[in-house]
């Protein structure tokens, strides 16, 4: 079964209670997301549910606000080393996203809340779940350790939400939620979300969901609309240069930069982009599975602070991630699985803002851009090089801007001679408005909409 959307709902047309719909208030959302409007009738209900849906749609609520109805409706004392409702997350930073979320729209629902995640101390989970909780989001791996070591179980479970199913996939969690699947109550409600719907994904369902009722707010694999698409045709030697010049704006790109998260294929990958990087007096962190937690969450911080809004991370660690304002995404190198390009990009252009991504493609590299194109349908812009470029690559000669570039945001601080120096403008002037360029004669000019349409001609 799938549910038709009202675009007309208000979160109180939805049976949710007073607490739930008080703290909505208290974090000032008025209106239901299409993925909420949709998922939170059914699941008050108590139906299983297949939700299609991609981070930043709102999905973290669409099963966490009624999940916490509930829970509160049923009224269940909190089982002894275990949990009511069981939250599974692929990483670290979304579990501890959706636990904080969980947090926030229960807060005046008095259920207890917890998160375990690895990197971290296990001694300190077993005493924090001793006594049970309500809510429980977890990484597979840090909750079957518990569970081997007898310090949790699964036989509280009402609720079990699969969250970033696909990525849990990729991430080799398979045999872990088999494990899972099998330890938690038959009669519990299941809630599935994914944001692609590859057919193992369709496997689980089946296994997993009794009679969901599917709902779905982007078609797999479909390009965000407010995301502007570029294209720099660059050989791969040239890359580390091209986004030194990019980054210090001395090649400008379409767009102010507020944050700037830079995709790299591997941990090894994104070591040598930022080592490079402050070898030009450009700070950035990078974001990995090799990093600890502690870095980790250092590094997402000062993202998000803006005290370093230059991040570059794998696939893996940038799944989930939610923060607002990431005005940039560069692919340094494309994905070799389309749907990750989509995952990729999507960290853009969140909250109803626009974004712009831009990819960094090498001869070698042209096959995966054309599956990203088959796939999602995207158009790239293509930007153009600057004028000199394979000359100050072998370091023999400082970059030009090329000709009719919009105008120069910060001025370079050359190196030694080096051809890159600054960093992004942190106090842009124009954080809330559209990418500066819009409308001021940015490469390729013309409307937003045309550009999108317009094929790169590589
Ligand atoms: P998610 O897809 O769950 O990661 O949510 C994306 C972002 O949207 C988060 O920052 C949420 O706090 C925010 N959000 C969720 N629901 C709403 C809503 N109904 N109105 C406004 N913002 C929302």
């Amino acid at each position: 079964m799938t549910t038709t959307f009202d675009q007309s709902l208000r979160f109180e047309d939805l049976g949710l209670s007073q607490p739930v719909l008080q703290a909505l208030d208290m974090k000032g959302y008025s209106e239901p997301t299409p993925i909420q409007a949709q998922a939170i009738p059914p699941v008050l209900a108590g139906r299983d549910l297949m939700g299609i849906a991609q981070t930043g749609t709102g999905k973290t609520a669409a099963f966490m606000l009624p999940s916490i109805d509930r829970l509160r409706d049923a009224d269940n004392q909190t089982p002894f080393k275990s949990c009511r409702m069981l939250v599974l997350a692929p990483t670290r930073e979304l579990a501890g996203q959706i636990a904080q979320s969980a947090k926030d729209y229960g807060a005046l629902a008095g259920l207890k809340v917890h998160s375990i995640v690895g990197g971290t101390s296990v001694n300190k989970d077993r005493n924090k779940l001793h006594r049970g909780t309500d809510i429980l989001v977890a990484t597979p791996g840090r909750l079957l350790d518990l569970i081997d070591q007898k310090a949790f179980r699964l036989d509280g479970v009402e609720i079990l939400v699969l969250d970033e199913a696909d990525q849990m996939l990729d991430l080799g969690f398979i045999h872990a939620l088999r494990k899972i699947s099998e330890l938690v109550p038959a009669g519990r409600q299941t809630l599935f979300f994914s944001a692609t719907m590859p057919g193992q994904i369709k496997e689980l369902v089946g296994k997993y969901c009794h009679d969901p009722v599917h709902v779905s707010v982007t078609p797999a694999a479909t390009t965000a609309e407010r995301i502007d698409q570029y294209l720099f045709m660059v050989q791969q030697d040239e890359k580390q240069a091209l986004l030194e010049l990019v980054l210090s704006e001395r090649h400008p790109v379409p767009g102010s930069f507020e944050r700037v998260l830079i995709f790299a294929r591997t941990k090894h990958g994104c070591d040598r982009v930022v080592k490079k990087l402050a070898q030009r007096g450009i700070p950035a962190n990078a974001i990995h599975g090799n990093k600890s937690q502690p870095q980790r969450e250092r590094a997402l911080g000062e993202f998000k602070s803006a005290k370093n809004p230059i991040l570059v991370a794998t696939d893996v660690a940038a799944r989930g991630i939610d923060i607002p304002g990431v005005s940039h995404v560069i692919n340094y190198e494309l994905p070799n699985v389309p749907e990750q390009y989509v995952h990729r990009i999507g960290r853009t252009a969140r909250a109803g803002r626009d974004g712009v991504a831009i990819a960094f493609c090498a001869e070698d590299e042209r096959a995966y851009l054309k599956d990203i194109r088959k796939t999602t349908d995207a158009e790239f812009e293509r930007l153009p090089l600057p004028e000199n470029f394979r000359a100050v690559v072998e370091g023999v000669g400082p970059t030009k801007p090329p000709p009719k570039q919009p105008r120069q945001r910060v001025q370079p601080k050359p190196k030694g001679g080096a051809p890159a120096g600054g960093k992004p403008n942190r106090k842009h002037p124009n954080r809330k408005g559209k990418p500066a360029h819009a409308g001021q004669g940015r490469p390729g000019g013309g409307q937003r909409r045309n550009r999108r349409r317009r094929s790169a001609n590589s």
